[in-house]
């Protein structure tokens, strides 16, 4: 039997895409490293499913049809390469190479020039949604050789996850685009969690709710214009008690993780002079989670605001004022997000596909909502969309939210509860609105102690202040 898909790494994630493409009717190949794994994986999960296994990547060469059509889900960095390596003495030109993994773009960059010079396909795929949407659904953000798409777009777009009954899987664009757009979707994901995080916080340490109290407000949230994956499970994770009956939350510790794809995201908007500043927040928020120590000592030590008892009089207003805080602040986070694609497109010289970005995230990933629809819309209606906040629907939300947002920082401000990717938001937007900006200060500080000369208005230039000053 020849297959229609190799796949290579059977840890959870290849396992389980290869269990969704054989109900999707593909046929597929499978090899591990740990040629023991495939075994294991033929007699257990695979049995009785169309898929076969290879003793080795020779072997799985032979196994599939023409173009060979062959999948990396392997661990990202070195791996990806000796496999690619490995793979080459057997591939013929015209054969696909994908790399499903969490590889950063800049490799994939290298690896598609690399494999276009010797006539092999290189497409560098994001896959999110862990291990439940690799089996029921992903989102799947491929790019690449374009010629590899219309082999591989019938099996992708079978296996991904649907919104509104499209697929969540459409081209991004060339080189590494596909993993540079996975790459912005892991910031959000830090953006959105940090925000959600700070609601809470907020509710907790401001209005006095209890986690139930807590639950009930986001419950209530994932039914209006916040309906999305993150703001589901945390309602699920403030319900969930330890045996005691005390919440399970409570008890853990806070300091926060990261694997990296969110610095790549903030370095990279650096790189480009990007103001992406709420995933910059974000990561620096988990940053500071982790001085755990450092802040036990200075929290005895350093003295900020009381709360006062009672502070919150209508909760029902503070929480409106927040679900306006956490809408537009979020707004903000995509806003930004979008302006650093647009601008790798730029410098990159990539040609994207924006409306199917937004449409990718909807679903089967961590960051689907409802909302990613609406961006979906309007990018639709202008695929050249300077700026989220043009949009007429984002516009006008962002105005709404307004009163509720300024309410609730000057709230958290006042009394001393930390709020980074929210205060973030408003300041990005109050900067993003101002004609004019004290830069012109800056300007003249730089050219005073460095000569580094400045810019006149046209409208103040003149014979004495010619519009370049080269003092
Ligand atoms: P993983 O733990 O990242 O990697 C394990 C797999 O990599 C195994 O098949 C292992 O083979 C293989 N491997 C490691 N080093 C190798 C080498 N030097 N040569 C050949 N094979 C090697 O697996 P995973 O969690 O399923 O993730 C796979 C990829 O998807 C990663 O890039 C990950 O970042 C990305 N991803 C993961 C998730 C998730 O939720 N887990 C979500 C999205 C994307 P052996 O069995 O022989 O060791």
């Amino acid at each position: 039997m020849s297959a229609d898909i190799g796949l290579i790494g059977l840890a959870v994630m290849g396992q389980n895409l290869i269990l969704n493409m054989a109900d999707h009717g593909f046929t597929v190949c499978a090899y591990n490293r740990t040629v023991s794994k495939v075994e294991h994986f033929l007699s257990h999960e695979a049995k009785g499913k169309s898929i076969i296994g290879a003793t080795s990547i020779q072997d799985l060469v032979a196994k599939l049809k023409r173009p060979r059509k062959v999948m990396l889900l392997v661990k990202a960095g070195n791996p990806v390469d000796y496999i690619i390596n490995d793979l080459l003495p057997y591939l013929e030109k015209g054969d696909i190479i994908i790399d499903g993994g969490n590889s950063h773009f800049p490799d994939s960059n290298r690896r598609y020039e690399e494999l276009s010079k010797k006539g092999i396909l290189f497409v560098g795929s994001g896959v999110s949604g862990g291990e439940d949407g690799a089996r029921l659904g992903p989102s799947l953000m491929p790019g690449g050789s374009a010629e590899a798409w219309p082999e591989i777009k019938d099996i992708f777009q079978s296996i991904s996850a649907k919104a509104d009954g499209e697929p969540c899987c459409d081209w991004v664009g060339p080189a590494g685009a596909g993993h540079y757009v996975k790459m912005v979707h892991n910031g959000i994901e830090y953006g959105d969690m940090q925000l959600i995080c700070e609601a809470y916080d907020i509710m907790k340490r401001v209005g006095g709710f209890d986690d139930k109290e807590i639950g009930d407000v986001f419950a209530k949230w994932n039914t209006g214009v916040l309906d999305s994956f993150l703001v589901e499970i945390t309602r699920d994770i403030l319900r969930f008690n330890d045996v005691d009956g005390k919440p399970l939350v409570e008890k853990i510790m806070d300091r926060a993780g990261q694997k990296g794809t969110g610095k790549w995201t903030a370095i990279n908007a650096l790189d480009l002079g990007m103001p992406v500043t709420l995933i910059g927040e974000a990561v620096f928020s988990r940053c500071l989670s982790a001085l755990k120590e450092d802040r036990v000592r200075a929290s005895k030590v350093l003295e900020g605001p009381t709360i006062p008892q009672g502070l919150i009089k209508d909760k029902q207003q503070f929480v409106d004022d927040l679900e306006q805080a956490l809408y537009a602040s979020k707004i903000i986070s995509y806003c930004q997000g979008f302006m650093l694609i647009r601008e790798a497109a730029k410098t990159y010289g990539w040609k994207l596909n924006f409306p199917s970005i937004a449409l990718m995230w909807r679903g089967g990933c961590i960051i689907r909502s409802v909302f990613l629809g609406e961006i979906t819309k309007a990018y639709r209606a202008n695929a050249d969309l300077e700026n989220l906040l043009f949009d007429d629907f984002f516009k006008a939300a962002v105005t709404k939210a307004q009163s509720g947002w300024r309410k609730t920082i000057a709230l958290t401000t006042t009394y001393g509860i930390p709020t980074p990717a929210f205060s973030t938001a408003l300041a990005f937007y109050d900067g993003y609105r101002s004609e004019r900006l004290p830069a012109n200060l800056l300007q003249a500080q730089r050219d005073y102690f460095g000569a580094h000369t400045f810019r006149v208005l046209p409208e103040c230039a003149s014979a004495n202040l010619p519009l370049d000053q080269d003092i």
